[in-house]
């Protein structure tokens, strides 16, 4: 569905094979363990899969949202964790692209398979609305220095770098904002929490924190004062539609569980099996269409993405939202048509359960997108 030419096809060949080897393996491992997806990270780095999106002249593979979303929704049909582990690095990608000149190694690096970035932007104060922080750095003395609270930061403690939201220093609007690259080993960063959730349990996406953390002048990953514009121009036409692969992806395993439940397991005094109950075909029925559905609508996403127009903001806003319930919605067949065998994690369907409820509250939620979507179509400011 993804119209992909042979080298990209290629590409998603490859990573389907990582996938079924060294991330299908571990994955409910990691799901039981709350750990880190150590064996999968590894394996997309040795694999090129870090510099997916990186120009070809830093080492990268060059490639762009079209391959980057059905390589997201392979991953995430075998590990929505490390799926998103990988969004994440995408996104951090996209700041250093955008502004790479103080970047250019970090660039080669990541090309090369050896610097895993992220995005630390939530904070405790302003929860999801991400696009307003309320930590602000300081200015003293010619010297830059950040103090925050970052509420949920995927991969935590394990990427290489970070991009760091805050309020302009001096800044007095919410939106007065700047990103900042900030290392694993910079002092006074560090992780302050644990990870223990619900779904998507090997993110690692701990809290942390920057005490008076000092930021070098070549650490900014956008033009002065420009944070605001770069997180939703930049970096949302990557982060709302590769979370809609990611939900893809976990409908798209939770439909094909079904369908292999539903014909691998019968009624022995009926003679039967489940797939032989009207109802319960009907049900994937519903669950094919869903994924179908979305996966058709992220396609006409990335097509306009490729070729900018004037629904182009619209159909981005759209995509994290639409592709996000259809998961909510094809996973709650899933457990619903494969009875206790789903509940009791026979299957993988309940851990695809789990981890498509992340989408909804991810940010921007799907609350936030619906509100967006609706100024937009009533001629209402977004902000
Ligand atoms: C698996 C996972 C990984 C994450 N990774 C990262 C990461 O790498 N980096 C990062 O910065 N953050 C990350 N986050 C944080 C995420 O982006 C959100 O900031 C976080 O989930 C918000 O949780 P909250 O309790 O603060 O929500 P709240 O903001 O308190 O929202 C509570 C409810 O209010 C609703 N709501 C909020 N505003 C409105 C509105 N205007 N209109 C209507 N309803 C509204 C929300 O939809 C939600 O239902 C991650 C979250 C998860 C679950």
């Amino acid at each position: 569905m993804y119209r992909l030419n042979e080298a990209q096809t290629a590409l998603v060949e490859k990573v389907r094979q990582i996938a079924v080897e060294s991330i299908a393996p571990y994955a409910s491992e990691v799901d039981a363990q709350s750990r880190f997806p150590s064996e999968a990270i590894e394996a997309l780095a040795k694999g090129g899969f870090f510099g997916l999106t990186i120009p070809t002249k830093y080492g990268g593979l060059g490639q762009g949202l079209r391959v980057a979303g059905a390589v997201l929704d392979e991953i995430a049909q075998v590990d929505a964790s490390t799926a998103m582990v990988y969004l994440m690095h995408l996104s951090g990608c996209a700041c250093y692209v955008a502004y790479p000149a103080p970047f250019e190694n970090v660039l080669r690096d990541i090309a090369a398979g050896k610097h895993l970035t992220t995005l630390a932007w939530s904070e405790r104060g302003s929860r999801s609305h991400f696009w307003a922080p309320v930590s602000q750095a300081v200015e003293e003395n010619g010297q830059l220095s950040l103090s925050a609270t970052k509420s949920w930061v995927t991969s935590a403690g394990q990427a290489d770098s970070y991009i760091v939201s805050t309020r302009t220093a001096g800044g007095t609007a919410p939106t007065d904002t700047m990103l900042y690259a900030v290392y694993k080993d910079d002092p006074g960063f560090a992780v302050n929490g644990t990870w223990n959730s619900l779904g998507m349990r090997g993110n690692g996406s701990s809290p942390m924190v920057l005490e008076k953390t000092v930021i070098a002048a070549d650490r900014a990953v956008c033009a002065p004062n420009d944070g605001f514009r770069t997180m939703l121009e930049v970096v949302l036409p990557w982060f709302n539609p590769g979370n809609a692969a990611v939900s893809i992806g976990l409908a798209e395993a939770a439909t094909r569980a079904t369908i292999s439940h539903l014909t691998g397991s019968g009624m022995q005094h009926l003679g039967n099996r489940l797939a032989d109950f009207p109802t319960l075909r009907a049900r994937l029925a519903q669950m094919r269409i869903e994924t179908d559905k979305s996966r058709a609508h992220l396609v006409a996403v990335i097509d306009s993405v490729e070729n900018p127009g004037p629904m182009t903001t619209l159909l981005v806003l759209e995509s994290k939202a639409s592709a996000g319930e259809a998961a909510i919605k094809v996973t709650d067949l899933g457990m619903q048509s494969c009875g206790g065998a789903a509940f009791s994690k026979h299957l993988t369907i309940e851990r695809n359960f789990r981890d498509a409820r992340a989408a909804s509250v991810m940010a921007p939620t799907t609350d936030v997108l619906w509100d967006f979507i609706g100024r937009a179509l009533c001629g209402i400011d977004l902000f």
